[in-house]
């Protein structure tokens, strides 16, 4: 594990020789309609379309193929009951080493199918009554495990800042980066990704109006905690940035906006009807920020993270209809 202080390009080209044929180099999409209605270039880059169906994939494998043999003899650890569970299963089973998920026992049955289908050892837990961070601690030490969290982990970090190298890569200079934001491993990987690779390039993170603890951490210089947020985007109904995270983003982020749950039901819309393409709500937030007016985007090119599309098709077929 690298120390975030220290945190640099040349840790996400590490990070990006990892995962090279493990991850999918996923395609950078353009639209006409989308340009003309924000009057700007605008490349999207389509992590919806990544192994397991999200950029989590790549932190989560970046982050794998650094364990020792130890390591790897006693397996991976992680709590979560989105996107980050079916990455480490997944990253886990590839390279032939134990995974282990606490997840609730409310946890929506089709994640935990998919995580058991990735092979993963899945753990449920009471969470009115028990608390994941104990049995996280109890398992490491019994079992010798190593615990990857969701997002705030320097390897974690560099493994989601691939996804920008290969959007700059591809798209080449930008004016402008929109990343969705939770926790801030999106976020923190991609904006560390632009800073050397197109370095007049402004970094924005969109998070869910109903949960701007992210705005508010960049705006007061402290990490802010709020109550689990309501919203749609169930990928960042996280209270705070974590720590390395919140380390990158002071750094080399310029500024944290906010879109609405409407405004995420209008992208989803927009990419089903004009793109083709099944993104899920929190895979949204950044385009919606572009699509809606909320960061001006006129005249410029603009980079823009698609970060998901894992959404059952009932609950889809209910958001894109409301
Ligand atoms: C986890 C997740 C996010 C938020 O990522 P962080 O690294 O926690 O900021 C955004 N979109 C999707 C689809 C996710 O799964």
């Amino acid at each position: 594990m690298t120390e975030t202080a220290q945190l640099q390009y040349s840790d996400i080209e590490q990070a990006a020789a990892r995962i090279k044929g493990a991850a999918h180099r996923t395609p950078v999409l353009t639209s006409r309609t989308a340009n003309a209605m924000a009057g700007a270039e605008l490349f999207f880059k389509a992590e919806n379309l990544q192994r397991m169906g999200a950029f989590k994939f790549r932190g989560a494998c970046n982050a794998i193929a650094r364990f020792t043999d130890e390591q790897k003899r006693a397996g991976v650890l992680t709590y979560s009951s989105g996107n980050h569970a079916q990455a480490i299963a997944l990253s886990a089973s590839l390279m032939g080493i134990k995974a282990a998920i606490i997840m609730p026992q409310d946890a929506p049955e089709l994640k935990v199918r998919a995580t058991k289908g990735y092979g993963g050892e899945v753990i449920l837990y009471d969470r009115y009554k028990e608390n994941r961070e104990e049995i996280g601690a109890r398992l490491a030490k019994e079992r010798g495990m190593t615990l990857i969290p969701p997002y705030d982990h320097p390897d974690v970090i560099c493994g989601q800042g691939t996804a920008a190298k290969e959007l700059i890569e591809d798209a080449g200079q930008l004016d402008l980066l929109l990343v969705p934001l939770g926790g801030g491993g999106l976020l923190a990987g991609c904006a560390l990704a632009a800073a050397t690779l197109s370095p007049s390039c402004k970094v924005i993170g969109v998070e869910p109006e109903a949960g701007n603890d992210g705005q508010q951490s960049l705006r007061s210089g402290q990490i802010v905690d709020i109550p689990v947020p309501q919203t749609i985007a169930d990928g960042a109904q996280t209270t705070h940035l974590g720590q390395h995270n919140f380390a990158v983003i002071q750094r080399f982020v310029d500024d944290i906006v906010t879109v609405s749950d409407e405004q995420l039901k209008a992208t989803m819309r927009f990419f089903a009807e004009r793109m083709k393409i099944v993104v899920e709500p929190t895979g949204c937030l950044a385009a919606a920020a572009a699509l809606h007016g909320v960061v001006p985007v006129a005249g410029k090119r603009v980079g823009i993270l698609i970060s998901g599309g894992n959404v059952d098709l009932a609950r889809f077929a209910q958001l894109v209809a409301g």
